[in-house]
C-alpha cells in the first residue's frame, strides 16, 4: 500500500497527473466553489476498461452532460478539470465535482462489494481523498440539508453526496433536475469512507502489526479549550490498528491551569482496542488509562 497523501501540494500533484481528455460539453470556468463531491454510477457493467470507455464517450457524445472524473479498478481518468464546471448533477453543478463509477443504481451491497467493486471503490477513495484535501471538504456523507443550506446562504457542512442527494436538493430548491438516483440505496458509503481515510495525511498503512506495540507519545496541548467531562479522544483508522488523530486536554483530575502538559502514551493492545496512559508532567503521576473500544466508545480506568 502506497503511503497516504502528505498534504495539499502532494494531493494537487496527484490530481494534475490524472490522464485528461476534455469532455464535449462543459462550462469552461468554475461557476462556484467546490463544496461537495458527487459520487455517481455509470449504469454500466463491470469491464476493466469502463473508465476509458467513459472518457471517450464523454469526449464525443451528443448528450449534453459530463462528469469531472471516471474510475474503474485500474484507472482514474478525467474529462472536466476542477477549474471548469461539469454538467453532471443538474441543479448543483456550480458547487460540486462529480466522479463516475462503473455499476448500476439497482445493485445490492454485495454486488457493490464484489472483488471488482472493492478495487474500483478503492480508486474512488483515493481520488475522493485528494479532492477532499485540496478543496478542504470534510470526509463525511452530507445530506440534502447541507446542499439546500449552501444555496440559501445558511450555515452548512461540506461532504460527499450521491446524485440522489443532489436530485433531492435540486427538487427542494425548485431547480431543474432529471430525477437521477445513482449510485442507489445500497452503495457502500462506509467502505468508501474507509478507503478515503487510508489516503489522508497521517493515516497509517493497514499492515497487520504485532499485538502490543508502543506506537507514539502524544503531548496534549493544555492551551486547547477544555471540554468538561470529556476524555482525551483518539481517532482510529477504519481497521482500528492505527491512530489517525486525537483531541483532548488534560484528563479529569489534573489542574487545567497547570503549566505542565498532560502526556499520553499510546499503546496498541490489540487490533480492537487502544489504550492511552496519561500522566501530568509536573507531578509525574499517571492519572489513568483510557481504553478506546472498536466502536470508539471510551472508558477511563483510574490508576489504583
Ligand atoms: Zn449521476
Amino acid at each position: 500500500m502506497a503511503p497516504p497523501f502528505t498534504g495539499k501540494s502532494d494531493a494537487s500533484k496527484f490530481l494534475d497527473a490524472i490522464p485528461f481528455l476534455q469532455a464535449r460539453h462543459y462550462h469552461p470556468t468554475r461557476l462556484g466553489p467546490v463544496v461537495f463531491i458527487v459520487e455517481h454510477d455509470m449504469e454500466s457493467g463491470e469491464d476493466w476498461d469502463e473508465a476509458e470507455d467513459w472518457q471517450r464517450r464523454t469526449n464525443t457524445q451528443e448528450r449534453e452532460s459530463s462528469v469531472n472524473y471516471g474510475v474503474d479498478p485500474d484507472s482514474i481518468l478525467s474529462a472536466v478539470k476542477p477549474t471548469q464546471t461539469a454538467w453532471h448533477a443538474s441543479g448543483v453543478n456550480s458547487c460540486s465535482l462529480g466522479i463516475e463509477q462503473p455499476g448500476r443504481a439497482a445493485q445490492s451491497r454485495d454486488e457493490w462489494l464484489d472483488d471488482y467493486g472493492k478495487r474500483m471503490i478503492a480508486n474512488t477513495g483515493k481520488l475522493t481523498a485528494a479532492l477532499c484535501i485540496v478543496f478542504e471538504i470534510e470526509v463525511r456523507v452530507a445530506s440534502s440539508d447541507d446542499v439546500v443550506n449552501y444555496y440559501l446562504g445558511r450555515p452548512y457542512r461540506t461532504g460527499l453526496i450521491s446524485h440522489l442527494t443532489a436530485t433531492e436538493a435540486a427538487k427542494r430548491l425548485g431547480k431543474k433536475n432529471y430525477g437521477h438516483w445513482d449510485p442507489g440505496y445500497s452503495y457502500p458509503w462506509d467502505f468508501l469512507l474507509a478507503q478515503v481515510r487510508l489516503w489522508l495525511p497521517g493515516a497509517h498503512s493497514p499492515v497487520p502489526r504485532p499485538e502490543v506495540t508502543t506506537m507514539s507519545r502524544i503531548v496534549l496541548d493544555p492551551t486547547k479549550p477544555k471540554r468538561p467531562g470529556k476524555r482525551p479522544h483518539v481517532e482510529l483508522a477504519p481497521n482500528n490498528d492505527a491512530i489517525v488523530g486525537y483531541w483532548g486536554s488534560v484528563l479529569d483530575g489534573a489542574d487545567p491551569a497547570s503549566p505542565g502538559f498532560a502526556e499520553v502514551r499510546v499503546r496498541k493492545l490489540a487490533t480492537k482496542a487502544v489504550s492511552i496512559e496519561s500522566e501530568v508532567d509536573d507531578e509525574g503521576n499517571a492519572l489513568g488509562v483510557a481504553a478506546i473500544r472498536a466502536d470508539h466508545s471510551t472508558e477511563l480506568i483510574p490508576w489504583a
